[in-house]
C-alpha cells in the first residue's frame, strides 16, 4: 500500500465525501495546506535530482477545468478526470510536462462534478459516445489510493449511453473484476518487453501481471485492448517485440484472442525528460538516441521516418501472423 510521506490538500476538499475519507485515510501524514494544486511554490523550487522522492507526495484538491477534448482514435473526447500525474516514473512519460507541476499525483475529489458532465454529454449526443478518462494518469494505480474507479464504474453503468475507457500499466485489477459494468467500460492494458519494462517503465507492473490482468478482465466480461505502448527502438528491438507478440500469443485466453485490439504507439521523447532523467535517474539508460530520432518542435523529438515505416510494417506483419483475428485500431 503507498503511504505518502506527505500529503498537500487545498482547503475546501473537506467539503467533498472523497477529500475527508482521504483527510481521515491520511491523518497520522505530514500535511500542508495549498492555495492551488496546480501551484506549489516549495515544489516548484526543488531541483531535477529531487524528482523521484516528489512522487512520494500526495496533492489533493478540485479540477477546476472541465473541458473536453475531441479525439478520434479509441474515444470520441479525452476527459479530464480524477487524477493527473502517477506514482510511477517511467522515463518516458509524457505527463511530465513540467516537473514542479505535472510530476506528482494529484487526486481530485470533486468526481461527481466530473461523471456528472460525462453522463450528460452522452446523454445528449445521438450517438454512442466513447470517453477515454485515463489520458492524465493511470486509473488502476489510483483506484488502489482512492476507489474512484470502482466508484465510477457504479455510478455509470446506470446511465443510458456512452462507454468509458483507459489505459493502464498496472495488475491491480481484481477490485473491479465482480462489478456488474455491463459491457460499458474499455480497459486497454499497456505492454512492453520486460527488458524494456525493467529499464525504463520505473514502479509499473511487471509484463506477466499485466498478461494475467487482460486475462482476469476478459474472464470478467470486459471488452479488453492492448497497448503496445510505447515502442522504444533500442538496438535488439526486433527481437524483443518479437518475443513479447510471441509471449502474448501463447499465455492469453482465447477469449481474449478471439476479439483483443491492439493500438502501436512509438515513444516521442523531449528535452524535458533528458534533462530530468539525467539528474534524477543518473544510472538510467539514455532514451534519447540522435541517430533514429529528430526534432518535432518545442524541444520534443521522435524517431525518423525510415524507422517508424519500418516499425509499422514489422508489427502489421507480426501481429497478423500471431493474431491473424485481431484488429489494430492504428500505429502511430
Ligand atoms: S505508469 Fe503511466 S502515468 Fe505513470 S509514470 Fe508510467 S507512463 Fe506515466
Amino acid at each position: 500500500m503507498f503511504v505518502p510521506d506527505a500529503i498537500y490538500f487545498e482547503k475546501d476538499i473537506d467539503k467533498y465525501k472523497l477529500g475527508k475519507e482521504l483527510l481521515e485515510k491520511y491523518k497520522d501524514v505530514p500535511r500542508f495546506q495549498i492555495e492551488n494544486h496546480n501551484n506549489i511554490e516549495e515544489m516548484r523550487k526543488k531541483s531535477n535530482k529531487e524528482f523521484p522522492k516528489m512522487k512520494r507526495n500526495l496533492i489533493i484538491g478540485t479540477r477546476k477545468t472541465h473541458k473536453f477534448v475531441e479525439n478520434h482514435k479509441v474515444s470520441d473526447f479525452l476527459v479530464p478526470y480524477t487524477s493527473s500525474g502517477c506514482i510511477a516514473s517511467c522515463l518516458y512519460c509524457y505527463l511530465v510536462c513540467n516537473y514542479n507541476k505535472c510530476a506528482y499525483l494529484r487526486l481530485f475529489v470533486n468526481r461527481e462534478e466530473m461523471l456528472d458532465k460525462i453522463i450528460k454529454t452522452s446523454e445528449k449526443s445521438d450517438k454512442q459516445l466513447t470517453f477515454e478518462i485515463g489520458s492524465n494518469s493511470d486509473l488502476i494505480l489510483e483506484n488502489t489510493i482512492t476507489n474512484n474507479l470502482v466508484w465510477t464504474i457504479e455510478n455509470f453503468k446506470d446511465s443510458n449511453k456512452g462507454i468509458l475507457t483507459f489505459p493502464t500499466k498496472f495488475d491491480m485489477v481484481d477490485p473491479i473484476l465482480s462489478l456488474n459494468h455491463k459491457g460499458k467500460i474499455i480497459p486497454r492494458v499497456s505492454v512492453n518487453p520486460e527488458e524494456i519494462i525493467n529499464k525504463v517503465e520505473f514502479g509499473t507492473s511487471r509484463l506477466n501481471g499485466r498478461i494475467e490482468a487482460i486475462n482476469k478482465l476478459k474472464e470478467a466480461g470486459y471488452n479488453v485492448g492492448i497497448l503496445i505502448a510505447p515502442v522504444i527502438f533500442l538496438d535488439n528491438w526486433k527481437e524483443l517485440y518479437l518475443d513479447l507478440i510471441k509471449k502474448l500469443e501463447s499465455s492469453l485466453s482465447e477469449k481474449v484472442k478471439k476479439d483483443v485490439f491492439f493500438e502501436i504507439i512509438f515513444m516521442t521523447y523531449s528535452y524535458i525528460h533528458t534533462k530530468i532523467n539525467e539528474e534524477a535517474f543518473p544510472n538510467a539508460i539514455n532514451l534519447y538516441d540522435k541517430s533514429i530520432m529528430t526534432g518535432r518542435g518545442k524541444g520534443k523529438y521522435w524517431y525518423k521516418n525510415n524507422i517508424r515505416e519500418e516499425g509499422k510494417l514489422f508489427f502489421r506483419e507480426n501481429l497478423k501472423k500471431y493474431f491473424p483475428n485481431n484488429k489494430i485500431i492504428y500505429i502511430v
